[in-house]
């Protein structure tokens, strides 16, 4: 059963042993996450202990995770450019309308679209095609839940005991 437990992130201390096999850990990982922060967002970063082997697996990509992703970045490209194109061709006559305004708004909408298409690919469906020990190394930690100003975070962990552990290190210190 996955447990998930409410931790400040000053306090957090994770025990030196792997966060999937619990044997003497070696590397970290660097779990991240995206969280929204008034108006903007920003991105909350966790390191968390691993043996070589599930290090390994959570950081290698296979090559169908590869090829989806260089396909986002094709595929982003082409939309990129086809809105570009398409909001020079559909202009609606403003009174301004210099080509360099067209092009620098064409510009940013252009790379906008880039954005949204590389970003669906690269974080939604690539990691799809992850095998499933990479899938188990990855996700053995999660940060499910940031509060606004990233003092308190929730931490979900595959294993039960673990979570219970890095509880009781993080009160100690
Ligand atoms: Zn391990």
């Amino acid at each position: 059963m996955p447990k998930s437990i409410d931790i400040e992130l000053s306090q957090l201390k994770f025990p030196s042993m792997c966060v999937v096999c619990m044997s003497p850990a070696s590397k970290q990982y660097e779990v991240s996450q995206v969280y929204s922060r008034g108006t903007g967002s920003a991105t909350v970063r966790i390191n968390v202990p691993m043996c070589n082997s599930h290090f390994e697996a959570a950081s290698a990509k296979n090559l169908a995770e590869k090829i989806v992703a260089t396909c986002g970045v094709i595929v982003g490209i082409l939309i990129g450019i086809a809105a570009l194109i398409l909001l020079i061709i559909r202009w609606v006559p403003t009174g301004n309308d210099s080509v360099i305004l067209k092009l620098f708004i064409g510009g940013i909408v252009g790379f906008g679209a880039f954005i949204m298409v590389w970003a669906t690919f690269e974080f939604w469906l690539a990691p799809m095609f992850a095998t499933m020990a990479s899938k188990e190394a990855r996700n053995a930690v999660r940060i499910v839940l940031v509060s606004p100003h990233a003092e308190t975070l929730r931490l979900e962990f595959m294993n039960e005991q673990l979570a219970e552990i890095v509880q009781r290190e993080s009160q100690r210190s």
